[in-house]
């Protein structure tokens, strides 16, 4: 694909008319507690390109929180999801069938726990990790947990109560499980602890935790994101996720990582948990996994899941034939070249970045793995104070300009393309961040009329 222009496929004012007529409806019917930042209508999608519904082309670096894993509409996705339709769309977990037994077989074979491994099927995130959860109370018998400040792993009651990564429009409104305890997550560009190795200095603390308050032998498990995703996509330094492992050794702590965000190829690999070659018990996935197609999986080691008693856990649409071709599919595909196109075009990405960073004194820092990348924006001060409403405004004008985008953490903007996108298409995006951040820092607003 040549590259485009900036904005020259944005062909009528933001919203148009289809879209604005289409805001007008929904306003009325749909719950306002989608946090809905621009009017993005969608009318279709292939690859890394979204329509709306007035024609308008644009780039989709959101890719639907990164859940078009393989791009939108993938051709193999969607064959496979209409010949599994052709056949039947649904039998519950019940009974057998080919794409749920056949996703299984896959996973095992392709889960890095190091030893066999069983999955449980159910349709997000949030499901996969309260299964987590629940089969670690099971196999360990106790009571309490650690998670990780800035973590999210969900919006259920008993995954929100590890969710701190927006605490006051999440977990503030709501009483969760008891037994929770935050532990800070090792953020090298903000360091909390003074002149250490900030993995061996969140490490220390959990230590220091379980000889004072809360007891080891007590704690079913850890449950952390290899990568941090909504908190501010942060890599922990390199060592940590081996000292959790080794802690959780020490004590018989069960550790669980959630690569709902970070998994099925995002990150350059298979699994985030690959990078640093240290296996979980469980893994709990979801997003990317099926193209679209809701599905999310806990993956534990078989000596875990066995423990489980005919009944102990279920669903009605857990294995539904639709999502498992969606995802027998995606996994094919991510083997077979897009996590490796992940890694490549990821690289270039985080150059193309890095450029940027040189000519952009509000660009704090740009971090990530394969195409989970992640452009901190940060106020001119020592205090490396974050640059919300700038982010807020870079977003607004990134919109206006043909490119979507998300933030996550107080003020990064995050990149989490197809897998399969193209080098021209990034080069397509850099410059089209360019002239968004170029509009933001001159103050051009122009916020979107809902
Ligand atoms: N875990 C992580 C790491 C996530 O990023 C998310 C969603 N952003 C979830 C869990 C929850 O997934 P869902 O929205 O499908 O419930």
């Amino acid at each position: 694909m040549a590259a485009v222009s900036p904005r020259t496929h944005i062909r009528t004012e933001l919203p148009g008319p289809r879209a604005r007529a289409m805001l007008a409806r929904d306003a009325d019917v749909i719950s306002p507690s989608y946090p809905r930042d621009y009017p993005f209508v969608m009318s279709h999608g292939r690859g890394t390109q979204v329509w709306d519904v007035d024609g308008n082309r644009f780039l989709d670096f959101a890719a639907g929180i990164a859940v078009c894993s393989t791009g939108h509409a993938h051709p193999r996705v969607v064959q496979a999801v209409k010949d599994a339709a052709d056949r039947f769309l649904h039998i519950s977990s019940d009974y057998w069938h080919e794409e749920m037994t056949a996703l299984g077989e896959r996973l095992a074979r392709l889960a890095p726990m190091g030893e066999p491994a069983m999955s449980f099927f159910c349709q997000s995130g949030t499901e996969a990790v309260e299964a987590a959860l629940k089969l670690a109370r099971h196999v360990t018998g106790r009571p309490r947990f650690i998670g990780f400040l800035g973590g999210f792993h969900g919006r259920t009651m008993g995954s929100l109560a590890f969710t701190s990564s927006k605490y006051t429009q999440q977990q503030g409104f709501f009483a969760t499980m008891p037994g929770v305890t935050h532990v800070p997550y090792p953020n090298p560009y903000r360091p909390l602890f003074a002149g250490a190795d900030q993995g061996e200095a969140v490490l220390d603390y959990i230590r220091m935790l379980f000889e004072r308050n809360v007891p080891a032998s007590e704690v079913a498990a850890i449950l952390v994101e290899p990568i941090q995703g909504e908190g501010g996509y942060v890599v922990p330094p390199d060592g940590f996720l081996a000292g959790l492992r080794a802690l959780c050794d020490e004590h018989g702590i069960l550790l669980i990582f959630d690569e709902v965000q970070s998994g099925v190829g995002r990150t350059g690999r298979l699994f985030a948990s690959e990078h640093w070659g240290v296996h979980p018990d469980i893994m709990t996935l979801a997003k990317g996994l099926g193209s679209g197609l809701p599905i999310g999986a806990m993956v534990a080691k078989r000596r875990l899941m066995a423990q489980w008693k005919r009944g102990a856990h279920g669903n009605t649409y857990g294995g539904n034939p639709l999502a498992c071709a969606a995802a027998n599919a995606t996994l094919e595909l991510v083997e077979g070249g897009m996590a490796a196109n992940a890694a490549a075009v990821g690289a270039h990405f985080v150059a193309r970045l890095q450029e940027l960073a040189r000519d952009y004194g509000c660009i704090g820092e740009v971090r990530g793995k394969g195409l989970m990348i992640g452009m901190e924006l940060v106020e001119a001060d020592a205090a490396r104070t974050p640059a919300r409403e700038l982010c807020d405004r870079v977003i607004t004008r990134a919109f206006h300009n043909g490119l979507l985008l998300l933030p996550c953490g107080a003020s990064t903007l995050r990149f989490m393309t197809p897998l399969n996108v193209t080098r021209d298409e990034i080069d397509e995006g850099v410059a089209l961040l360019r002239l968004s951040l170029d509009e933001a820092l001159a103050g051009v607003v122009a916020r979107v009329s809902e």
